[in-house]
């Protein structure tokens, strides 16, 4: 054969080859921004505040000196967070929920009535080269954050989650739980796999200058993080602008979840300083998410919670008893009460902000709110 009839064929295998990988593989990454558009998000962050009533959201509008950043949402609706084998659910089915879009049994990670794993909308997005980031501050393997990652049948089982972690498409991630990646019960460490994936890991400060084109991973506490009460300082609001500056180094959309993991603890112990601090921390880093939202103009914010936990009640302080022998009230004196030391039964708030929020107001269920952020974001 001519040689060159030989280089020619070769060329066009290499030309073939070349389209079918592109074809095949995530799009191209963008150069630049694109231009905003009305009503379609380019940006998601999902707010979660695990065990976050509405009486828990009312008590920042009485415990603090300043308007809540919670007032700042013009779009609310509420949702239903019944699990699929229960009337209460649990923090892992409901965020399996906001994540996966579907109803699912309590303990279930990712995984459906048949124990299957869900594509999950980190998964789904990163595959249209989303970059995603993940923070709590309970250790990064617990229900809520693991939901976004990992699919198992129990949330018990924080060593599997975190394996799963290193072989996620998650950027970028801040927690606790470095138990659960190294000293660990089957002797594996996680975190050089972790490092065998492109993860930079830190286990002492978010104070680190980070790499736009690296993984991230502060993992700052053996399990949980410290509560706001023992001193976890600014710690939710910093790992979250620390995220934000991570993506804004590249023209890629995200999606990023935060969660404030210890409103949930601090219903189950019925202890009303540890909620509040936690709930106001909460609120202020939220107020930091806005403030972005506000001047990038291209980012959904939905704030929301799992589901209620403490039977929370703001009621007027009782301060005797008339004639008949009924409760009388100072009704200017609000004693913060809870009713149970589990989760309850009530609807959850959902606020949203800027495009796309619109899809957000009504009456629906929480597995709702995963497929409206991709109607949001046109998916
Ligand atoms: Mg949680
Ligand atoms: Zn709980």
């Amino acid at each position: 054969m001519d040689i060159k009839i030989r280089i020619h064929n070769l060329w066009m295998a290499l030309v073939v080859l070349l389209l079918a990988c592109h074809c095949e593989g995530t799009p191209p990454k963008l150069t630049e921004k694109p231009a905003i558009k009305a009503n379609q998000p380019f940006n998601v962050i999902l707010l979660i505040g695990d065990g976050m009533g509405l009486s828990q959201l009312s008590s920042s509008f009485y415990f603090s000196d300043q308007l809540p950043n919670f007032a700042r949402f013009k779009t609310i609706g509420l949702s239903n967070v019944i699990a699929a084998n229960s009337k209460i659910t649990d923090s892992a089915a409901g965020a399996t929920s906001f994540a996966s879009g579907i109803k699912t049994f309590n303990g279930a990670i990712g995984v459906d009535m048949d124990k299957q794993p869900v594509e999950n909308i980190v998964e789904l997005l990163s595959k249209e080269n989303y970059q995603t980031g993940l923070i709590a501050t309970s250790s990064i393997t617990h229900a809520t954050p693991a939901s976004f990652y990992a699919h198992v049948a129990s949330r018990d089982w924080e060593e599997q989650i975190a394996e799963q972690m290193a072989t996620s498409p998650i950027d970028f991630f801040a927690g606790g739980g470095l138990k659960f990646f190294q000293n660990r019960k089957d002797g594996k460490n996680i975190l050089d796999l972790l490092k065998t994936n492109g993860f930079e890991i830190y286990t002492d400060s978010m104070e680190k200058e980070i790499d736009g084109n690296k993984k991230h991973a502060f993992i700052l506490g053996e399990e949980d993080m410290p509560k706001m009460i023992e001193g976890r300082g600014d710690f939710l609001v910093k790992s979250t602008q620390k995220a934000l500056t991570y993506f804004d180094k590249s023209n890629s959309p995200f999606f990023l979840m935060v969660e404030g993991s210890q409103i949930d603890w601090a219903g189950h112990d019925n202890v009303t300083d540890y909620l509040i601090t936690e709930l106001l921390d909460f609120d202020q880093m939220v107020g930091s998410v806005l403030d972005y939202a506000e001047k990038e103009g291209n980012t959904l914010v939905i704030v929301t919670a799992d589901h209620e936990t403490g039977g929370f009640t703001l009621s007027g302080k009782v301060i005797g008893q008339n004639s008949k022998g009924e409760d009388e009230h100072d009704y200017n004196d609000i004693v913060p009460t809870f009713s149970t030391t589990g989760h309850s039964a009530s609807l959850i708030p959902v606020l949203a902000f800027g495009p796309g929020s619109n899809h957000f107001s009504g009456f629906y269920q929480n597995s709702d709110v995963y497929h409206k952020m991709l109607k949001a974001l046109d998916k």
